[in-house]
């Protein structure tokens, strides 16, 4: 009986460390990833982005992108696609 319970703890363990293991690795993954985008990009939370229309700095969450460009507005988006052509 008590070579069974012994089982049981190992088992109970190891799939504890197996957890452990695997959302360990999924974190490094996602650190790599945002790694890979660049150290400009890391503090995404403060990141400021300038609205090539304007050049008013906006934080990147309220920024509207169109490509490589980065507007203020969509009303700046469409005013710089409207002068591109
Ligand atoms: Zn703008």
């Amino acid at each position: 009986m008590f070579r069974v319970i012994i089982l049981f703890v190992l088992l109970g363990v190891s799939f504890y460390i197996v957890r452990l293991v695997l959302s360990n690795r999924k974190v490094q993954r996602h650190l790599r990833k945002s790694e890979g985008k660049g150290a400009r990009k890391r503090n995404q939370k403060n990141n400021m982005l300038r609205c090539i229309y304007c050049d008013l700095h906006i934080p990147e969450k309220e920024a509207i992108k169109h490509g490589d460009n980065v507007f203020c507005s969509l009303k700046h988006a469409s005013q710089h696609q409207q002068e591109k052509m």
